[in-house]
């Protein structure tokens, strides 16, 4: 993980809610999994990261 601070995923983005599928603009300076759901509350994933696809993929 040494050197990869940042992954570049573009500007902008979204950070989605695995339980109840809202979606917000992700802010810039916070992960995602720090942004509660306005939903549910719950924690936040970041949109197309491999935690989100394997959410998805559990059904
Ligand atoms: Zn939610």
């Amino acid at each position: 993980m040494a050197g990869r601070k940042k992954l570049r995923m573009g500007s902008g983005g979204y950070c989605i809610c695995p339980k109840c599928g809202e979606r917000v603009p992700h802010q810039a300076g916070t992960p995602c999994i720090e942004t509660r759901c306005p939903s549910c509350g719950g924690k936040m994933l970041r949109e197309g990261s491999d935690h989100h696809k394997a959410a998805q993929k559990r059904k």
